[in-house]
């Protein structure tokens, strides 16, 4: 059996330990220190447009705090994109929310503002204004951000930009992760840059990072004894996560431009195969390419190719299976027509990491074209 070929690996630059045993030869292992300050002002410089960044343990901890922040509280509704993975989603359920899942347009994946549109007049209209909108760059791809956030002002409704496959991708030429009134970064594993474990949390507004921080080093109050007038969290990064989080962001670049090949890669060699498709960038969005996805004529066709590289020990998977089709939210609300659940039948992602070689890609594209002739 030829070595495993991963769907998205770590993949480190070579300087992040360096930043590692900095922090332990200064003692700095305890939460807090010189590298999470570092990495926050990397990853400000990074985005640009003047934003506070709050670096945390998960990204999925960012979104938790970020709906908190907007005033998300038990009873009220969240719009949610339904494609997407889980974790965009269950923190509305952390507060007790409740979440109304909106489907995708063909063109990015994404959020569709015309079923966002209709949800958020009928729900106003029964008397459940949506207290916050959660969109996704889904595989990097940024979704209708003008459309989406003038509909977004339109109604008055905060939008919580959920970024975490998106490090690395811009919408007319602004990053992404600088739209919402709060936005979120993942740095788990599997993401663009990684630091093994952890998330961010972005904003304009200093007042929303500050008490991001607050809440998420267990809300003390000032006082010289520990005294708690709210619920706090523990999901502040750690400084050795942090030193792996300043290394990765020297070569976030280089690891954009390694998945943009791939993508490219693929393209290129199934070009002669009318039944396979791709995600073109429309005009004015330049994607990270996190994963590289085809859309296949069929549910069948999909598992013959998946089925045919997991025989040889290469990983793929299935696009995400819509929120509103999952066992666990298919009682809530959900304005639907179908896109993404087309999509998750026919659609599959490919090893997409940076660190694949030359020699990989020809052992992926070769299975892939005998799967198909
Ligand atoms: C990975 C991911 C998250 C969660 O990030 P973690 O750091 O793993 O908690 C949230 N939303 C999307 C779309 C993701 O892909």
């Amino acid at each position: 059996m030829q070595s495993k070929i991963w769907l998205s690996s770590p993949h480190m630059g070579g300087t992040e330990l360096s930043f590692v045993h900095e922090a332990f030869d200064t003692n700095w292992v305890a939460p807090l220190g010189p590298n999470v300050t570092g990495f926050e002002e990397d990853i400000e410089n990074y985005l640009g447009h003047d934003v506070n960044v709050a670096a945390l343990s998960s990204g999925t901890g960012a979104i938790h705090l970020g709906l908190k922040l907007l005033g998300v509280s038990a009873g009220d509704e969240v719009l949610c994109q339904s494609f997407t993975f889980s974790a965009s989603a269950n923190p509305i359920t952390y507060l007790g929310a409740k979440p109304v899942f909106i489907d995708s347009e063909p063109e990015t994946w994404n959020m569709s503002p015309k079923l966002l549109e209709e949800a958020i007049i009928q729900r106003i209209s029964s008397g459940n204004k949506p207290k916050a909108i959660v969109t996704v760059h889904l595989y990097g791809m940024p979704y209708k951000v003008e459309e989406i956030h003038a509909i977004a002002n339109d109604y008055e409704i905060p939008v919580l930009e959920d970024s975490a496959e998106a490090l690395g991708s811009t919408y007319g030429s602004r990053a992404c992760g600088t739209f919402g009134d709060i936005a979120i970064l993942s740095f788990n594993g599997n993401k663009i840059i990684t630091t093994s474990g952890g998330g961010a949390l972005v904003s304009k507004r200093k007042e929303y990072r500050d008490k991001a921080i607050f809440l998420a080093t267990q809300a003390r109050d000032k006082a010289v004894h520990y005294q708690h007038s709210e619920i706090g969290h523990n999901y502040r990064m750690s400084n050795v996560l942090a030193g792996i989080g300043r290394g990765q962001m020297q070569v976030l670049d280089d690891r954009v431009a390694a998945r943009r090949n791939n993508y490219r890669f693929y393209t290129e060699q199934l070009r002669e195969f009318d039944e396979i498709t791709f995600l073109d960038e429309p005009y004015g969005m330049f994607s990270n390419r996190w994963l590289s996805c085809i859309l296949t004529p069929s549910y069948e066709v999909r598992e013959k190719i998946r089925v045919a590289l997991e025989l040889e020990n290469i990983e793929s998977r299935p696009l995400w299976k819509p929120m509103h089709l999952q066992p666990i939210y298919q009682k809530e609300v959900c304005f639907s027509d179908g896109t993404s659940e087309n999509l998750f039948q026919r659609g599959l992602c490919l090893p997409s990491g940076s660190n694949l070689m030359e020699q990989d890609l020809e052992r992926i594209i070769k299975i892939i074209k005998i799967a198909l002739s």
